[in-house]
């Protein structure tokens, strides 16, 4: 078992003698990992550091903040295979899976950002003024456990190349690669204070964190509920904010589209890690009369999707990440074949040869109401709602019809119908006829799916603030 009994402050590993969360195995629900419950006088002793390190940190070169993150590139890639295994044992992601997404998606963004900070305007000249983007101060950032290493580098990367100096709230569920983090900024040039690490739960260390007075920004990724703690917590103290919270997206097929082709995709796109995607597409919308074809097909390739443990390469779906996560998708299922959704296959019985670990079957549910619970509430697991529409309009209405606007896809062999019902989708990104993620591009939600975006400039955007000077 890794005994991480300690926490990064200040530039020092500290020792923590208190209470311990463990962390379990998704395959087995094994203990694998033992982390401090850290407490808020930490908290604040991390916050303390990260105000103390910012004014130094603030001022120093692009340049000398390039090299470190070279260097945090470097550490990434020489613990790929770490960070993968680390992950799948956690959060249930198949190991091939894991070494190309959980580790290998840290690598692309922060390689994403050693292109793109040479070239970004940190200094502009409008008319007499000169517009300067300068760091917004201490960020307190908080993760959740799905894909943890990818989301806090998200946060990490951008604000140290703005200035900003950071305490990290890693998920106490999934915390591993948050230690691997610390321990590879640890080798870093990076000055004392300027990168922290506090584990702990969200009511405890995250609460601390977020009403912390000495806390500039606060860049929070997890559920829309604690998003709107966070929310409200950042404005009691004008605090700026950037929130990537649930969804519930919707893939429309249009009748013309090849139906067998967007179906593979929405299957594929709906059970990565498990269904434990904000992005996952987990209604699928076609035309009335393509309902039954596309509830054959959707089986079939559920089907194949046989659950098993995820350090076997031969995996492609694991289990989920938590025994709560796996009970709230198994009622959520029940909820579905209570409100009358018509099961196409999987449900809510333990997948043969997996009765240990947070295991769930791959379940598709056809003629769903688009105003049921299954439609409408984000359930974080293998499961598929399809919804079928009669018109056009009614299909666009249906998919814009719940509180989130995080993803969505449209499918159809007119490039340009496809783009104008995608031009109708109240949400942050659509992929059109199967076009792949773009980590240049904005990424996140409308409504209830976030406030901000991340990746590429957009994400360093949210870390600067505007200073312009009136020169004469
Ligand atoms: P969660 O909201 O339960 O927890 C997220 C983080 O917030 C954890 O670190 C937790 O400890 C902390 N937290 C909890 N209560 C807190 C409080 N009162 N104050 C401060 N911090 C607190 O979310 P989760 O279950 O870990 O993650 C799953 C959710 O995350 C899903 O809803 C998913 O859609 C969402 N998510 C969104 C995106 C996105 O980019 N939009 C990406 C990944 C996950």
């Amino acid at each position: 078992m890794n005994s991480l009994n300690r926490l990064y402050i200040d530039g020092q590993w500290v020792t923590w003698e208190g209470d311990s969360i463990p962390v379990h195995e998704a395959a087995t629900g094994e203990v694998i990992a033992q982390v401090p419950a850290a407490d808020a006088a930490t908290m604040q002793q991390a916050v303390e550091a990260a105000e103390r390190a910012f004014g130094l940190w603030s001022l120093t070169s692009l340049d000398d903040r390039l090299a470190v993150i070279r260097q945090l590139l470097a550490g990434l890639k020489a613990r790929t295979d770490e960070i993968a295994e680390c992950i799948s044992r956690e959060v249930g992601m198949p190991i091939k899976l894991s070494r190309a997404i959980q580790a290998g998606t840290p690598i692309a963004v922060t390689q994403s950002y050693l292109d793109l900070l040479p070239g970004y305007p940190f200094v502009e000249r409008v008319g007499n003024s000169e517009v300067q983007r300068v760091p917004v101060g201490v960020v307190g950032c908080i993760t959740p456990w799905n894909y943890p290493l990818h989301q806090a580098i998200l946060k990490v990367v951008p604000a140290l190349a703005a200035g900003c100096t950071v305490v990290l709230k890693p998920s106490e569920i999934a915390p591993q690669s948050a230690y691997i983090l610390a321990e590879i900024l640890d080798e870093t040039d990076l000055p004392s204070g300027v990168f922290n690490m506090v584990t702990g739960f969200g009511h405890d260390v995250g609460e601390a964190l977020i009403r912390h007075p000495a806390v500039n920004m606060l860049s929070f990724t997890g559920s829309t509920r604690t998003g709107g703690v966070v929310a409200a917590a950042a404005a009691e103290d004008f605090k700026r904010y950037a929130l990537e919270m649930g969804g519930k997206s919707a893939a429309i097929v249009l009748p013309d589209a090849d139906l067998a082709t967007a179906i593979k995709h929405t299957a594929n796109n709906c059970l990565l890690n498990s269904g434990q995607t904000c992005t996952a597409l987990t209604r699928l919308l076609v035309h009335t009369s393509q309902h039954d074809e596309a509830c054959a097909l959707a089986k079939a390739a559920f089907d194949k999707m046989t659950p098993g443990n995820p350090l076997d390469p031969d995996t492609r779906l694991g289990p989920l990440a938590s025994a709560e996560q796996r009970d709230r998708v198994l009622a959520h299922i029940r909820a579905a074949e209570a409100e009358g959704a018509t099961l196409i296959t999987g449900g809510a019985a333990a997948p043969e040869g997996c009765e240990q670990g947070y295991f769930v079957r791959a379940t598709v549910f056809g003629n769903v109401k688009p105003d049921g619970a299954l439609a409408q509430e984000e359930v974080f697991g293998p499961v598929l709602a399809i919804i079928p529409w009669q018109t056009e309009d009614e299909a666009v209405r249906i998919a814009n019809g719940t509180l989130y606007g995080l993803s969505g896809a449209v499918w159809s062999a007119d490039l340009s119908k496809a783009k104008a019902i995608a031009g109708q989708l109240r949400t942050g990104q659509v992929t059109v006829n199967g076009g792949v993620f773009n980590p240049l591009a904005p990424f996140g939600g409308f409504r209830h799916s976030g406030v901000g975006r991340e990746f590429g400039a957009y994400g360093l955007d949210e870390f600067l603030e505007l200073r312009s000077l009136q020169l004469p």
